[in-house]
């Protein structure tokens, strides 16, 4: 692992270098458009970089990076980039990425405080909070990765209900957000199976995603150690999707 500066640009001349020399016009090619068929919301881990994990090239994924893949109604950098990605790029499929191990989700289910973050992590909270039951029936060791799960469920509902999407949609695009979790102990990505593309509705997909997380974390698909009732989480979440 490099500790200095230098050694950045060195290794960034090897590396432009060897891909020239494996592939003559590669970045002359990359000059000329841009045509990736992904975009890529995840994490701003270091340790989850979206074109190493995925084997996708320079040009091939469109990356949009925060502080564990939050994508907030109101947040105009989020939005335009996916704007971009869908109405210029025309990019075919959107995956929201978390990450098990991520410090965002673990600091917001402890409730630490960080700082100027503690009002971005709120929004994890706010999941957290919406999803007390199902978490309170995880055990604790688990809890930061079932959160992180159903972090990315909120994520792919607050994409597939942004204007952006919507507007897609309605125009007849083909475009479809999927949720997926990396494992930063193991390199490997998992399918949530939240997808969402118009087809059918996204309260049901919504619904039966949480409904496996449950079942995965606590082994129970009534999900309620404590036997106490109706899903509050699930109902809460079902208004919003109702709204869009
Ligand atoms: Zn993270």
């Amino acid at each position: 692992m490099s500790d200095n500066l230098p050694d950045l640009f060195a290794h960034n001349r090897h590396w432009a270098a060897q891909v020239e020399r494996d592939r003559p016009g590669f970045f002359t090619s990359l000059v000329k458009q841009q045509t990736p068929k992904y975009m890529w919301i995840g994490c701003s881990d270091s340790r989850v970089p979206a074109n190493q994990i995925t084997g996708l090239e320079p040009g091939e994924v469109f990356v949009h990076r925060n502080v564990a893949n939050i994508v907030v109604h109101s947040d105009l950098n989020a939005l335009s980039a996916i704007q971009f990605a869908v109405e210029r790029l025309k990019v075919q499929h959107i995956m929201v990425v978390g990450h098990y191990g991520c410090s965002g989700v673990q600091a917001a289910l402890e409730g630490a405080r960080i700082g100027i973050a503690d009002n971005w992590l709120r929004h994890i909270q706010d999941v957290r909070d919406r999803h007390r039951v199902l978490l309170e029936s995880v055990p604790a060791e688990s809890r930061a990765n079932a959160l992180c799960e159903l972090n990315v469920a909120e994520q792919v509902v607050n994409v597939a209900v942004s204007t952006v999407m919507v507007d897609a949609w309605s125009r007849g695009q083909d475009v479809t957000i999927h949720g997926w979790a990396f494992g930063v102990h193991d390199g490997l990505l998992q399918d949530l199976g939240i997808t969402a593309n118009n087809t059918k509705p996204l309260e049901t997909t919504y619904k039966a995603c949480v409904q496996r997380i449950r079942y995965k974390w606590t082994g129970n698909g009534n999900g309620h150690a404590n036997g106490n009732g109706n899903d509050h989480g699930a109902q809460q979440n079902a208004e919003v999707t109702k709204e869009a």
